[in-house]
Formats: C-alpha cells, structure tokens, sequence
C-alpha cells in the first residue's frame, strides 16, 4: 500500500495515516487520535464508502471516540480508529491479501496502534493481520489465542446499562415488561435481544437485512419497520447499527423514556445530547456504555485475564460510571453526555 500525505484542517488528534492500494483500489485511513505512553488502539472498520475520502473523516470521528472510550474503562491507551473503504466486489482471496497489506501498515506504525476488529471485520480477519503485525490485532480466535468475538462482552455492558436506566426511571432495575427496541440486530443486537428476552422485556427489532429480522421472528421476537423506529413507543431505544442517528428530526420524533445502545458516536452533533434533554429522554453516552468488548479483548489478550473476570469488570464499569453520569444530570441542568464528557477529560488529565 502506497502512503499519501493529507491535508485535514480541523483535526485536533495527533495524526491520520493514510493508504491507498493500487492493487484493490482500497484506501485505509489509521486515525490516531492520541497516544499514551506511545500507544494508542481501536478497532477496524471496513465497508463500501460512497466516497473514499469518508473512510478519513469516519476514522477521525471514531478515534475521538476511542480516546473517551478507553479512559471510561480505565485502561492506559489512547484512542485510534482505522478505516478501509473497500470496492463492491471485492472477492475473498483479495480481500485476505488486502488485509494482509493493511497488517504490513499497523506493523510500520511500529507499535503506535493496535487493532481489534469492528464493523465489517471479524476475529478471523484479526488473525490475517496478526500474521504480518504480530502483538498489534486483538480479538483474535480463540484458536489462536485470542479473546474471540468482543460482541458479546460489548452486549453485556449494554444490558447492564439498561438496568441501571430502568433504576433511574422506575426505581427499581426490573426487565419484566420493559419495552425496548434494538435498531440493527448484527453482532451486538443479536446477542442483546437473546439477553433481554431472557430477562422478560418486550424486545422488537429493526434492521435493513430482511434476512436478519426472519431469524429474530423464528426466536419469537417482533419487529417494527425502519421507517417507524423512532416513532414507536418503547421505554428504551437501542441504537445498534451506525452513529449519528441521534439528530433533531429523529430525537423529535422519538417516543421513548431512554435511549441506550452499542452503536459509536450516536449523537450527530453535541446539541442533540440538549434536545434529548429537553425531551426528557435518559440518554446513556454510547462511550461509556459500548466498553465490554474494548475490555475483554485488551485485559484478556493483554493483562492474561480470563472471560470471568473480563464480564465482572465490564458489569461494573458500566454500571459504576453510568450511575455517577446519571445521577449527577438528575441533579444539575446538564446533560448526561456533557456529564460523561468531563468524567472521561477529568480522567485523562490525571493519567
Ligand atoms: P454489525 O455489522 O454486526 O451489525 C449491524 C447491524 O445493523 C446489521 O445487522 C445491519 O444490517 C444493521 N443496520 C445497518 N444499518 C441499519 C439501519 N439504518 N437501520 C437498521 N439496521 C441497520 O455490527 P456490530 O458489531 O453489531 O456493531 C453495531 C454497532 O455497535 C456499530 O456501530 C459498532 O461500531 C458498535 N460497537 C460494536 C462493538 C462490538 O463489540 N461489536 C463494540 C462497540 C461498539
């Protein structure tokens, strides 16, 4: 992969490195965001952009992310994100040898960022680029060593965090007859519609894949059309399938009590976290919810925990910081995301 050099005015992180490959016609962009003690990981998304030069701007957005995330969980890393924009068809050999290239990147960057996988990439492709960037992919298979799928550590904090709504708003942390809708059902959707049902809530979901909300009927689980998920009534809404949704038009036309889900970056625009507020809607900050998977695979690959204890610290991490957020909005005129937002800086100037 060739690197180019990049003109981005308006980005306060510490560099963006990008790539392109003759060979696919691919473009990687390694956002870091900042580096503690030299490093810095987050996770590596890939799809069809329309344009390529999104798969930048995406990356830059998500590192920021990234830099709260890691400090909400209390690990030592700064926030980075990488971002592939791949052709339509692509085949899979390509695809293997693309990520093979994009190893050779993450190895060049000696050390500055590590990787996981994230949208559009699996442990099995964590694998390929531990293969060329040995130590730098995380959320490697289990048999390779790694921590496997972070998804489901990733729903476990997502379904804690519900819990520690439904004690703000009813008094008592009670799934039974809960109404929530999970918009997009892939990996972390899937996983925390399972949970929730099996705590007793009314799950309903919605998805672009037909195929996927099929199989959620199959498992006895109703849907609601996409074009009517922020209107229907529920007591959370569960963005999990791309950021930005939180944005006037929708967040005006929402008819829920909370709104909690896996997806990054969910707010469009810092004052959307107003207008939830303004609309009486809890609004648990996607960084200091969506950490389970982050946790589970850098304390397992990393520090030799074993699931058992990536799933205890998870719980409490959510719980722990959410309820601080949630409190202290009940007690002030702010929003819980500003709330979170100082909580995450407070923690990164005491490093
Ligand atoms: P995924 O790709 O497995 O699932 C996303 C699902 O959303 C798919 O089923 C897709 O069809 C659906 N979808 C896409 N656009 C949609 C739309 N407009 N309306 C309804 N459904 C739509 O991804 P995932 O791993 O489940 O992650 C979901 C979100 O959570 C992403 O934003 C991801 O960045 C974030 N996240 C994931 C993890 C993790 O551990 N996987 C961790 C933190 C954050």
């Amino acid at each position: 992969m060739k690197r180019v050099d990049v003109d981005l005015p308006g980005w306060t992180g510490e560099a963006v490195h990008v790539f392109e490959d003759s060979l696919t016609g691919a473009l990687a962009a390694i956002a870091i965001h900042q580096r503690v003690e030299g490093r810095s990981a987050g996770g590596t998304r890939m799809k069809v952009y329309s344009e390529p030069g999104h798969a930048i701007e995406d990356a830059q957005r998500l590192a920021e992310g990234m830099t709260f995330k890691w400090a909400a969980a209390g690990l030592e890393l700064g926030g980075a994100k990488a971002a592939i924009h791949v052709p339509p068809d692509l085949g899979v050999e390509a695809r293997r040898n693309l990520l093979e290239r994009y190893g050779e990147c993450v190895r060049d960057l000696e050390g500055a960022f590590s990787t996981g996988p994230d949208l559009g990439t699996s442990s099995e492709d964590m694998d390929i680029v531990a293969e060329v960037a040995p130590g730098l992919a995380l959320g490697r298979t289990v048999d390779a060593g790694g921590a496997g799928d972070p998804a489901p550590y990733t729903a476990l904090g997502v379904l804690e965090a519900m819990r520690v709504v439904l004690q703000f708003l009813d008094g008592e942390p009670v799934f039974a007859d809960a109404g929530v809708i999970i918009q997009g059902v892939g990996n972390v959707g899937a996983q925390l519609a399972a949970k929730l049902q099996a705590e007793g809530a009314k799950v309903r979901v919605s998805d672009i894949d037909a195929n996927v909300v099929d199989a959620c009927r199959v498992m006895g689980i109703d849907s609601v059309p996409m074009e009517a998920v922020y209107e229907t009534e529920c007591d959370i809404f569960a963005p999990c399938a791309t950021g930005g949704i939180l944005r006037r038009r929708n967040i005006s036309a929402m008819r829920c009590r909370a709104v909690a889900g896996a997806a990054n970056t969910q707010l469009r625009d810092p004052a959307d976290a107003e207008r939830l507020k303004d609309r009486r809607i809890a609004y648990a900050p996607d960084f200091i919810i969506n950490c389970g998977g982050a946790i589970a695979i850098t304390r397992m690959e990393l520090d030799g925990w074993d699931a058992e204890r990536a799933r205890a610290a998870t719980i409490e991490t959510v719980r722990e910081n959410l309820t601080q957020v949630l409190e202290a909005a009940a007690l002030s005129d702010r929003s819980p995301q500003a709330l979170a937002l100082e909580l995450v800086e407070e923690r990164i100037a005491n490093r």
